[in-house]
């Protein structure tokens, strides 16, 4: 075991403290990163303030993690020290059941060992402790759970790509955004923007449904070709049956029903945002249109790697504030109040000072 600095949260809501936490000694297949910069991801938020569920406290949140390979295991053959890597929401999952074998590892069905994937923060781990996340100078992880970071991209623009990012790739890719699709993406915070420079790069028609224009230019910037502010009810009349595609990244409940009068025949109105409550569908905004309502969960292994590369490929990075750890509080508060552009990042070295 090692002992390394982080930052937790000792009870919901609770201010966060600065700990330290035991990291697992390197096994042969273990990667020891030492972490440089890490996300703040609305779900860190949601779980820290116990909205979704039980919670392990102290809790140490963070997957969205960039960092350099300090250490390897004798078994590791795809990093070396020195290496510029990341780690996204999860560390690990059975590898047996047929979804970690597609490669699908987030949809892990389990074994008797790990029941389901294993969360960077907030799971279990194979050895039967509590994982951590990325609020913290160093972690050690299996390399199979490991993703590289292209030269291409800075550390801190890269770390919110292993959450945010790829969970607006899988999607766009999986629904086939691109040429002649028109996609919508409803909330531009932290995964929205991504969503927009993502679906843009890949060649679809890209419109903002944003709760005002107040980030207008910013989402042009990004590649948006439309802008709608939701608080103008016309805005549901002018856009009904419009889009192929809508990914909605609120972290609130949303009148389901009348995102999905926007959707032509056969589109798909896809749930990346995960409020607690549930949410009330209308069926006849489905039947009228053979819609679908979908969810999906961050992407797979291999699938944040094509994602890191696409991104790499299109100098597409997160747009962020960049804060140390004595404001972790404070940039939690702002999430919440949608005051966030686009993406906060805490310094790593800050953890320590
Ligand atoms: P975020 O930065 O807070 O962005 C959410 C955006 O939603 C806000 O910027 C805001 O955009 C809009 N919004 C917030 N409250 C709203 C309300 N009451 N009504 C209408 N719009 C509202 O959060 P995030 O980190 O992008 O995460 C978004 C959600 O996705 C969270 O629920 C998070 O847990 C979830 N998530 C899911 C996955 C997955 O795999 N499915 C992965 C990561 C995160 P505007 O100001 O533009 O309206
Ligand atoms: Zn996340």
């Amino acid at each position: 075991m090692r002992t390394v600095t982080a930052y937790a949260t000792p009870a919901a809501k609770a201010p966060f403290e600065k700990t330290t936490i035991e990291r697992r000694d390197v096994g042969p297949h273990d990667v020891l990163i030492k972490i440089a910069f890490a996300g703040i991801c609305h779900s860190d938020i949601h779980t820290g303030r116990a909205e979704w569920g039980p919670v392990n406290f102290p809790l140490v949140p963070g997957h969205e993690i960039a960092g350099v390979v300090e250490e390897v295991g004798v078994d590791v053959t795809n990093y070396a020290v020195g290496d510029r890597v990341g780690v996204g929401c999860m560390v690990d999952s059975c590898r047996e059941c047929d979804n970690c074998r597609a490669g699908e590892q987030q949809y892990c069905t389990g074994n008797a060992d790990v029941p389901r994937m294993i969360g960077t923060y907030n799971g279990i781990g194979r050895d039967g402790r509590p994982t951590a996340g990325g609020y913290s100078t160093h972690i050690v992880v299996d390399e199979n759970y490991v993703l590289r970071i292209p030269d291409a991209l800075e550390l801190d623009v890269a770390a919110p790509l292993l959450c945010a990012g790829i969970t607006l790739f899988s999607p766009l890719n999986h629904w086939q955004a691109g040429p002649g699709k028109k996609v919508a993406i409803v909330g531009m915070g932290g995964l929205g923007h991504l969503g927009v420079k993502i679906a843009h790069a890949m060649g679809a028609e890209v419109t903002v449904l944003s709760q005002s224009l107040s980030k207008q230019e910013d989402g042009r910037r990004f590649g948006a070709d439309h802008y709608y502010a939701t608080s103008d009810r016309n805005m549901f009349k002018e856009l009904r049956g419009t889009f192929d595609l809508i990914v909605n990244t609120v972290s609130a409940s949303l009148p389901i029903g009348q995102y999905l009068s926007l959707l032509k025949l056969d589109g798909t109105l896809v749930n990346v945002g995960a409020p607690a409550e549930p949410q009330e569908v209308p069926v006849f905004a489905l039947i009228g249109a053979r819609r679908s309502w979908a969810g999906s969960n961050i992407g797979g292994i291999p699938e944040t790697q094509q994602m890191l590369d696409f991104c790499a490929e299109h100098g597409i990075g997160a747009e962020i504030e960049t804060i140390g750890a004595d404001r972790i509080d404070e940039a939690w508060d702002r999430v919440v109040g949608s005051d966030v552009r686009y993406r906060f990042v805490i310094d790593a070295a800050t953890f320590e000072s």
